[in-house]
């Protein structure tokens, strides 16, 4: 299957590019939900998280960690929601993980 992302990654799309280094690329979602709206994607092409191994732990913490820190960056200090989909029921539909970080708007639960 075509990889959107990796696309993104290689530059072969243009995308709005917040952060980047060796292991992940952050960028702001094209069709944003909230005033802040971005994804942060490893740089390892992983399908779903039913993918994620052992060996990517320290991977999945680095992509934790570098939402944390940009939603600061971006202003989201009141708080934010980390979102990561999985397979079509759970509403996935770019096939390369991601984490979506939404903020600067009050979140409901549950998502619906
Ligand atoms: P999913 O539904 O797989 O959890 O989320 C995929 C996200 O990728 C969606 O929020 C969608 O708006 C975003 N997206 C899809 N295509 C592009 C694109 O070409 N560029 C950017 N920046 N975001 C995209």
């Amino acid at each position: 299957m075509d990889d959107l992302f990796l696309r993104i990654i290689n530059r072969e799309i243009p995308a709005k590019i917040i952060y980047e280094d060796d292991q992940v690329l952050a960028f702001h979602d094209i069709a944003p939900q909230a005033p802040v709206h971005f994804l942060v994607i490893p740089k390892k092409h992983i399908r779903t998280l039913n993918d994620l191994t052992e060996e990517d732990k320290g991977l999945a913490g680095h992509i934790l960690f570098t939402a944390q820190r940009l939603a600061r960056e971006l202003g989201c200090e009141e708080g934010f929601r980390v979102v990561m989909n999985c397979n079509e029921q759970g509403g996935q539909t770019v096939y390369h993980i991601h984490m979506h970080v939404l903020g600067q708007r009050q979140m409901h639960w549950p998502p619906g």
